[in-house]
């Protein structure tokens, strides 16, 4: 299921959990047993590990190591280990993400978040020319003077006149197809700068489907960001 520590009290009348830091404490009175206890969490596992995955983002820059952290993918979990090797690098190994940092490091949370977004960056740009590259010359525009990829709160993506591009890093977590339509949608606005009936049509040209991604980016916006 997952773990836990139990705290029993007299005095308590209801059991409780408290997800805090990472770790999941349950409070109940003395008089229910382990047994009730286990079967009450069972029906709170969602929840708790709900809270967990939200905690997991959070990087307490006092904790060493920085362990036990997953981060989101191409909308695959991917597992990441921080440790101290002789350089400061990251390793993708299958579902594993392995960031080294060298013993000179001193402020091991600055790094670990220098690292790993340096490493998300690199992956969602390899990812983002590529589809550019494919989706300009289906709607039969010129690659753009600028990309730029960096974190925003409140957008996945932009457009100017000066036909420079921007996304949002915190793309990297969702599934390629929702980042084709982020693609789609800021090269239709090289077009038509505004979200006119017209422009709609034009994504829709290219992007028939377009809606239910639009819809997922709406109501994963959260799960896709990430705190240090
Ligand atoms: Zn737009």
């Amino acid at each position: 299921m997952f773990e836990y520590q139990l705290k029993k009290s007299t005095r308590r009348k209801t059991v409780a959990i408290k997800v805090h830091n990472k770790k999941v404490t349950v409070y109940a009175p003395q008089f229910v047993s382990n047994k009730q206890i286990e079967k009450w969490l069972f029906n709170k596992q969602a929840w708790v590990r709900a809270q967990l995955t939200k905690q997991l983002y959070i990087t307490d820059t006092r904790q060493y190591p920085l362990r036990d952290k997953q981060v989101l993918i191409f909308d695959r979990a991917v597992n990441i280990e921080f440790k101290q090797d002789v350089k400061s690098e990251v390793i993708k190994c299958d579902n594993n993400l392995l960031i080294t940092h060298s013993s000179r490091v001193k402020n091991l949370g600055q790094k670990y978040q220098q690292l790993l977004e340096e490493y998300l960056k690199e992956q969602l740009t390899a990812y983002i020319e590529m589809r550019l590259a494919y989706f300009c010359e289906k709607m039969g525009e010129e690659l753009p003077m600028r990309l730029k990829i960096a974190i925003y709160k409140r957008k996945w993506g932009s457009c100017n006149s000066k036909r420079e591009l921007t996304f949002n890093l915190h793309l990297i977590g969702a599934p390629y197809h929702a980042i084709d339509y982020v693609i789609v949608h800021e090269l239709a606005h090289l077009r038509h700068l505004n979200h006119s009936k017209a422009f709609w049509q034009h994504v829709e040209r290219f992007f028939p489907d377009y809606k239910a991604p639009s819809k997922w980016l709406k109501q994963n916006s959260m799960g896709l960001q990430w705190v240090f």
